[in-house]
């Protein structure tokens, strides 16, 4: 599998980065983990969106809009510039569907439907195309969702938007990529929101992952200081995330 990071910015899109997003690739299969403001530009550089084939699936970890703004982008350029037949599958919380239809500010009881298949997270695992897909509750003020993608015997494991929780280190075993958030930094910082770059590290340990990107990068954090949060826990490979950043696992 191929990671390609398309935006990490916390929170909102950064001079330098669009809101969260990545980009998952195996054997010429895609699927979009999360699509956050500023993303669907800076995704267009890596995959044809014009392509009816381009994408197996969007996954949404929550709905907050650094995670999930650009799904409005991605209507619009289906219904409208590309015309197609079949659904993209959206797999998600809840609400995914609910909150589509606000983004895009659509008011008919059609909504999106008619371009977009929305799959509620289930406990059990849930395939598209060559992946497999898990999910497990995170630890955050909405309904959302750590994500474990895995083919081929080959994992990476989105925390989201989470505080440190055990879901999330067992969800994360043996886990090839750990594409973990690390919005604080410090001791001090508010709970059950998200996690510290300590944190992330921590949990990168004790789930045992070969490795760890450090993701949701909060513009008031020196980025020095994350990775040295992060490197006092784990001490495998840790990288910063940042738009065009590419793993292979
Ligand atoms: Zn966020
Ligand atoms: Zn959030």
């Amino acid at each position: 599998m191929k990671l390609t990071v398309i935006g990490c910015a916390g929170s909102f899109p950064s001079p330098a980065s669009p809101a969260s997003c990545y980009l998952i690739e195996h054997e010429g299969s895609r699927l979009v983990l999360d699509m956050g403001n500023g993303s669907f530009g800076v995704l267009q550089q890596h995959v044809d969106l014009q392509w009816p084939g381009a994408l197996e699936a969007v996954v949404l970890s929550h709905c907050h809009l650094d995670h999930c703004a650009d799904i409005g982008s991605l209507y619009v350029q289906r219904h409208y510039y590309s015309p197609r037949s079949e659904r993209l599958r959206v797999l998600g919380p809840s609400n995914a569907r609910a909150r589509a239809v606000a983004i895009y500010g659509r008011e008919d009881e059609a909504g999106l439907d008619h371009e977009f298949e929305y799959l509620t997270f289930t406990r059990e695992p849930m395939t598209v195309g060559p992946f497999t897909i898990e999910a497990v509750h995170a630890v955050h003020p909405v309904e959302a969702f750590s994500v474990r993608v895995c083919a081929d015997g080959h994992s990476i494991t989105y925390s989201g938007d989470t505080a440190y929780n055990d879901r999330l280190v067992a969800l994360a075993e043996g886990t090839d990529v750990a594409l973990f958030e690390a919005s604080f930094v410090g001791k001090e910082f508010p709970p059950a929101v998200h996690m510290s770059a300590s944190e992330a590290g921590r949990a990168a340990r004790e789930a045992g992952a070969s490795r760890l990107v450090l993701t949701h990068h909060v513009v008031l954090n020196d980025p020095a200081v994350v990775l040295a949060e992060a490197s006092a826990e784990f001490d495998g490979p840790i990288d910063q995330a940042h738009p065009g950043l590419t793993i292979t696992c």
